[in-house]
């Protein structure tokens, strides 16, 4: 729905842990945006920009993870719309990760990753307070926007913490949304197809359509948050451009 964009002369091209990443320029611009406001200074957004490219990094590898242990080829690709995890299908023959199971446990393994970072950050941030190296922690409701206080004598070191945990957290639950194309999307499809036929792809489409719908309006109303809107909205329209184009046949 929403494929990798061409290769272009910007691209920052390197291996991870074996796996071959492209970051398309898009990523930093729709990142630096995303960050900034007329009150950010430049240390506070490239700060933000790290954070965001450490937690979408760790968020793809944990789709290449367990991708890779279904013997399949992954590749990572960041760009304008975040990022995204992708192997050759042609050489996936015989791979049980193209199963329901295969496939749910793939979609699964971003979030994952994410939380457990949050996790890792968390209980070492919590071990930090009680040695006295970090003034106070506060762990708030994940639902708000802007919830965590971290409180470390590095101003800076404790942006960068607070932001992660942010974007690990708040990332991985919008993610697990039963909306395309978010992970949470290729679940519901999976799981709908597994009891519906091709049926399913239709009413996980129908699903993704009123949750992105719902969120769009959520996003207006409660958090006043336009770009949050906006990009649901999006979600909404392409669920339902894809649902246009699966009418009119047979299932
Ligand atoms: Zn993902």
């Amino acid at each position: 729905m929403i494929g990798e964009p061409p290769r272009s002369q910007g691209d920052l091209n390197f291996t991870l842990l074996g796996i071959p990443v492209r970051i398309h320029p898009l990523f930093w611009l729709v990142t630096a945006a995303l960050g900034y406001a007329p009150n950010v200074g430049a240390a506070e957004l490239l700060t933000w920009m790290v954070a965001v490219l450490l937690s979408i990094l760790v968020h793809e590898l944990g789709h290449a993870g367990v991708m890779r242990a279904y013997g399949l080829q992954p590749w990572i690709t960041l760009y304008g719309m975040g990022g995204l995890t992708s192997y050759d299908p042609s050489r996936s023959s015989g791979s049980k990760g193209t199963d329901t199971l295969g496939q749910i446990l793939i979609s699964l393994a971003g979030p994952a990753a994410g939380f457990l970072l949050a996790a890792v950050l968390a209980a070492g941030l919590l071990l930090a307070e009680r040695g006295g190296y970090a003034g106070y922690l506060l762990f708030a409701s994940p639902f708000r926007l802007r919830p965590y206080v971290i409180g470390l004598a590095n101003l800076r070191l404790g942006q960068f913490l607070n932001d992660l945990f942010f974007i690990c957290t708040l990332w991985g639950l919008v993610n697990l949304l039963p909306i395309y194309p978010l992970d949470g999307g290729h679940i519901s499809r999976e799981i709908l197809l597994r009891f519906f036929g091709r049926r399913g792809i239709r009413l996980s489409l129908m699903l993704s359509i009123v949750v992105a719908g719902l969120m769009a309006v959520y996003g207006i109303v409660k958090w006043h948050d336009w770009f949050l809107a906006l990009l649901f909205g999006y979600f909404a329209y392409s669920s339902y451009a894809t649902l246009q184009a699966y009418a009119g046949r047979d299932f």
